[in-house]
């Protein structure tokens, strides 16, 4: 009875999913002139310490610095950046967890930028959120949900868990992994689980990470080390750590001084003993892909329509570039905002990239899982090959960056 009485809102963009693309989303359509309303069942932790804060940090790829920009966030992070100016990758594949086969890929090959920066995800909310508070068009409603949608050729209508109804010309499903835009726009996913886990935590260190970012591979999955500004004055990092679920769960478990000299003996010892300075979390790790990003009125975004370990910090700038594509298509052409063409047009541009991309993370992947010693012998083998060619090495950092 109340859901149909409640009055009708007019919006150009309704996003569903206020995580960090979905913020982004809702950031970058605002400040492009477009009426925009966010929803998130969830309100975002925008501290460390606080219950239900996300530990994961991302490391921004160059590419997604100008979708910041264009947002206006980029000036907010900055001054939190970390840069990332070395992948260092470490093959720790013998006998012992000891680095038996080092190779750099310094960004200066490339450019005088380096290949990206890193944030705590908490911070990025913080900042988001502090920067949705300054654009007049956009309304964002944390602790409100998406239950329904009905689309039709003149627009998309929304039902709210308040009991609201919003009628948009564009609904942005960026509401994750789970999506229900997604289901409810009738659009199927591809799953593949690997049995792994990925544990994420913040460690301090004694050496200084010196801009690098270390990826060290031996069995059951990679162990990285993301660069993080100093903590208090000592050198910080990122740890994401992915093993095999039972695995993973045994070490997110074990008392501090068990798991930090675990931590510190996969890490090949690379920046000295760590000390853990963050609580753990395990997050499943899998693939998975819409079979397309688009329906009537509907465009996914970031995990709705793409899931991928975190491997070569892939998965949110996938997304930024998602958004960079929906966004020009947008200002392209705005009478049109959330038409079958526009959005087949999203589809035809964003898929074939993403579904390249996800078959590569994917054999890297289950390269960095191989138990047995031969195959991670061969594996040193094949990276120590590509390296030693320089066209082919500048190619993969490209690649990587997700420049052509
Ligand atoms: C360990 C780890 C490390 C990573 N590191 C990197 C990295 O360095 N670089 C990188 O690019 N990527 C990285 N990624 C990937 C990146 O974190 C994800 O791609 C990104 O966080 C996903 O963002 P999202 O907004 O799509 O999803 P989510 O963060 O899951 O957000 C979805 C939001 O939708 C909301 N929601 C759910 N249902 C509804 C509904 N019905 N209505 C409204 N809202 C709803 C949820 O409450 C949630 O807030 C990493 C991932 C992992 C697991």
């Amino acid at each position: 009875m109340h859901e149909t009485t409640a009055p009708r809102q007019q919006t150009d963009v309704l996003i569903s999913g206020g995580g960090v693309a979905g913020l982004v989303a809702a950031a970058a359509f605002g400040a492009a002139g477009f009426t925009t309303v966010c929803v998130d069942p969830a309100p975002p932790v925008t501290e460390e310490g606080a219950a239900g804060a996300d530990m994961r940090t991302t490391a921004f790829l160059h590419p997604s610095r100008a979708v910041l920009e264009r947002a206006g966030l980029w000036g907010r992070l900055a001054p939190h950046a970390a840069a990332l100016q070395i992948m260092r990758i470490i093959d720790a594949g013998g006998e012992t967890p000891k680095a038996r086969l080092v190779r750099d890929f310094d960004a200066a090959d490339l450019s005088e930028e380096p290949f990206g920066w890193n944030f705590p995800n908490w911070l990025l909310r913080r900042e988001m959120v502090a920067r949705l508070a300054e654009l007049p068009l956009v309304d964002f409603r944390p602790g409100v949900a998406t239950v329904g949608l009905v689309t039709n050729e003149s627009g998309a209508e929304v039902r709210l868990s308040d009991g609201a109804r919003i009628s948009a010309k564009l609904v942005i499903g960026a509401d994750g992994r789970n999506s229900f835009i997604r289901e409810a726009a009738g659009i199927g996913v591809k799953t593949t689980h690997y049995g792994q886990k990925a544990l994420v935590c913040a460690v301090t260190h004694p050496r200084p990470h010196e801009n690098v970012s270390t990826e060290i591979h031996r069995s059951g999955g990679p162990f990285t080390l993301v660069p993080l500004p100093d903590r208090d004055g000592v050198p910080s990092s990122a740890i994401v750590w992915m093993e095999r679920g039972p695995e993973a769960e045994r070490l997110a478990a074990l008392p501090t001084p068990e798991f930090e000299a675990a931590m510190t003996e996969r890490s090949t010892g690379v920046l000295g003993p760590l000390t853990l300075v963050t609580r753990r979390a395990l997050w499943p790790m899998m693939t998975q892909i819409a079979c397309t990003f688009s329906g009537a009125r509907v465009a996914l975004l970031a995990e709705a329509a793409h899931v991928i370990p975190p491997i070569g910090a892939q998965g949110l700038n996938m997304s930024l570039a998602d958004l960079r594509c929906l966004l020009d298509l947008a200002e392209a052409d705005p009478a049109h905002l959330g038409e079958a063409a526009m959005l087949a047009t999203y589809t035809r541009r964003r898929w074939p990239e993403v579904k390249a991309r996800e078959i590569g993370i994917d054999l890297l992947n289950r390269a960095s899982m191989l138990e047995p010693r031969p195959l991670r012998d061969l594996r040193a083998s094949a990276l120590g090959a590509l390296y030693a060619f320089k066209p082919v090495r500048k190619t993969l950092m490209k690649a990587g960056l997700g420049l052509r």
